[in-house]
This record gives C-alpha cells, structure tokens and sequence, in this order.
C-alpha cells in the first residue's frame, strides 16, 4: 500500500498531513510513503529529513497513492488528480463544503473527513478536531496576551502592585479549556461559560470560575456531547446577560461552535462597547462567522477602542506541533485502512471508517453531508 503526501496549496497553510517521524513508522510497518518536493517545508520538515525516513519524495507524485493524506479540503485541481477508487483522507468540511463533497463523489472517489470520525474511545487518536483545537485554544490565549496592554498576572512591584488581568472564554469545549489552561498559566483569573452543564467540573478544574448565567435552561447537550442550538429566545437572553458580564473583564476568548452550523452570536456591539478601553477580543468563531458581531474574520479591528482579532487557522501558525499531533492522527487512521498482510482493506462494518467515510463508488454516504448537498442544490 502506497500512501502519498501533497504539498498544501490552501493560501497560509503550512502544516503538512505526515511528519518524517510518522512517515516513518508507516514505512517501517511496510507502508511505502511518497511525498511531493517541498510538501514539509512550511512545518520545518525539510525534504532529506523525510529520506532519512525512508519516504521517497519526488515533484508531482503528491496525489499518485492509494491513500492521499492531506491537511485541507482539495481544491478542483487536485481533485482532478485524484484517482478514481483512491482514498483521500483530510479535513473535507463535509456539512459545509457541498462543492466539494459532491466533485468528490463525481470523481468516484473514496474520501474520508477527519471532522467526521465519531467521538468514541476507540477513536480518539485519531481525533484531528481536538488535536488541532488544542492549538488553536493555546494560540488564542497568547494572541489575546500580546494584545492585550496590560500585564496578565498580578504583580508586586517597588513601584506599586498591579492586578491580574480577567479573561473570559466563551464555550469550553477542547479549544475552550486549552485557553482556559493556557490563560492560567499566564496568570490571569479566567472566568468561561458554556451551554452545556457537563464542563462546569472542567472548567472548576482548570482553576477557573464557572459564570451562572440564568437561561432557564435544563441543559443544551445533544447528540455526541456537542451543543445544541439555542432558541432564539435563549440566545437573546444569553446576549443580553453576556453584555453586563462582559463589561468587567479585560479580555474575551470566543470559541462558542455548533456542528455544521454558522458560530453562534454571542458579543453584541453593546457587549463591546461596556468593555474597558484597551480591551481585547479574540474570536476564535472566525471562520464560521465569529461569536461577536463586530468580528471580521481573517482581520484585526478596534472599535469602541475595543482590539477585535478574528483568526483564521489559528493551528497553522503553530505549524510543527499541529502537523505532528495531526500526522499521528491520519496515521491511526490509515491503519485502520491495512490488512495483516499490509494491503489495503476497507471495513466498512467498522463504525470508525463508516462514520468518517464522506464519498465511495460515486454516491454521497454521510448523511450530514448528504443532507448538506441536498440543502445546496
Ligand atoms: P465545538 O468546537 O463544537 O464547540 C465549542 C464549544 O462551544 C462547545 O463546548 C459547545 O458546548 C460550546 N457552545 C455551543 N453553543 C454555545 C453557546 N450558545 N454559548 C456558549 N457555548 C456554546 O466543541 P468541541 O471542542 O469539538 O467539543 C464538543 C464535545 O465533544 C465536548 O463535549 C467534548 O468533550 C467532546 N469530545 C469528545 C471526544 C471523545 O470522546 N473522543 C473528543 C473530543 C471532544
């Protein structure tokens, strides 16, 4: 089985969908690994590192495996490069990508999103959505730091003591609590809230204060430990009782997501403007629209001198450690993809390939995907 790797063509990315490290392990387990001239540069990987490896590298053999490892979604160029019956393994964005899925399905071939394995214990090295928000929630924390122009921890000094900053994340799941730790670190107090009850001891754990908002909800968990979408009457109430909240702290830290569904608006301009001036809002929510309404995602803003960042891919400007926890991913992953005797087997009685699996023999088979499409055309 031949698995190949593809330089990332997405404008910023830099990560790259197998490290020497791993490329190393899936030759030593018989795996032959290709990957194009250049594919690791952007990681600091440089091509001899991957010889050294036993991994051949050569120009224009990224998409030439049975199995093509890829960090983001293929553009149409290179889905034209894929081979019909081959795999693709990535991040397909499969609830919100329908042009995608649907040239992936046309092009007959056998793709699987990382976003869409199931959040099993079996499954969880192969979990790319935690590995890479565990980047991003630690980014987020020292981007709101650097911008912020204020110190952070509490210091005593001869010239006078000065208090810690306040930090409040908004939704804690894996992002959330990695700015929450990373928050602590740097010594602020650090207040989150959430819709769902459940992190209320995470959060307690992490050192953090819990923030009891009066929604007059039960709890808003749904399937698969994700959050469900509020009412609108809910999230009315929450935006108005999040905009007194929000006017005490000194920096914000949104990561407030719903599956396949556009970020929930939680700052509205109201919020923004009861913040101190100099205050900071890191919205980590970007990339499906933002968490705050005055968000402009991929830029940096300040209004009602109010710092905005909306960051896109926060995990690529982390780009050695988000590939080398992302490649032991795709490497569970594609293991799960290889028979005994090192061919390629595909299980589809496995709830982790079926779960995962977006697109095989010309038909559309996720059923989010599938409905995605549907809602599209
Ligand atoms: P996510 O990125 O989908 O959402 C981020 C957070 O935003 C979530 O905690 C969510 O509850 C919260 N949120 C949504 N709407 C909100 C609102 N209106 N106000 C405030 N917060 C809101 O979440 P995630 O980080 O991918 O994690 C989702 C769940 O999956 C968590 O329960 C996590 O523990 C679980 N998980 C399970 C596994 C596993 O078992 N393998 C692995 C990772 C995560």
């Amino acid at each position: 089985m031949k698995v190949s790797v593809p330089k990332e063509t997405a404008a910023g990315e830099r990560r790259v969908a197998l490290v020497p490290e791993v490329a190393q392990r899936l030759t030593r387990s018989g795996i032959e690994v290709v990957l194009e001239a250049g594919a690791g540069e952007g990681a600091h990987h440089p091509d001899a590192s991957y010889e050294e490896a036993g991994a051949s590298v050569q120009e224009g053999t990224g998409f030439s495996g049975d199995v093509v490892a890829k960090v983001r979604p293929p553009s149409s160029e290179e889905i034209r490069a894929l081979r019909e019956g081959g795999v693709l393994v990535g991040f397909l964005q499969p609830l919100t990508a329908t042009d995608t899925v649907r040239a992936l399905a046309e092009a007959r071939v056998t793709s699987f999103a990382m976003e869409a394995i199931p959040r099993i214990t079996r499954a969880q090295s192969m979990d790319a959505l935690s590995s890479q928000a565990t980047v991003a929630g630690y980014r987020a924390a020292l981007v709101a730091a650097e911008e912020l122009p204020r110190f952070l921890p509490m210091l005593t000094t001869a010239a006078g003591t000065v208090r810690p900053a306040t930090v409040m994340v908004l939704g804690a799941g894996v992002a959330g609590l990695q700015a929450i730790a990373t928050s602590r670190r740097l010594g602020a107090v650090v207040q989150a809230f959430d819709v769902r009850a459940a992190v209320k001891e995470q959060i307690e754990s992490l050192g953090a204060r819990f923030l009891e908002l009066d929604l007059g909800l039960e709890d808003a968990e749904a399937a698969g430990g994700y959050a469900r979408q509020l009412t609108e009457e809910e999230q009315q109430r929450q935006r108005e009782l999040l905009a007194e909240a929000i006017g005490k702290v000194d920096a914000v830290i949104s990561t407030a997501a719903v599956p396949g569904r556009p970020a929930p608006l939680l700052v509205i301009e109201d919020a923004v403007r009861n913040m101190k001036p100099g205050s900071v809002i890191v919205d980590l929510a970007a990339e499906t629209g933002g968490n705050c309404e005055l968000t402009e995602p991929g830029e940096t803003v300040v209004k009602h001198d109010v710092t905005i960042i909306g960051p896109l891919n926060l995990p690529s400007s982390m780009p050695d450690h988000a590939s080398q926890l992302y490649s032991k991913n795709v490497q569970n992953l594609v293991e799960l993809m290889v028979s005994e005797e090192g061919e390629m087997k595909l299980d589809f009685e496995d709830e982790i390939l079926a779960g995962a699996c977006i697109t095989r023999d010309g038909e559309i088979v996720h059923e989010g995907a599938k409905q995605a499409v549907g809602a599209a055309a």
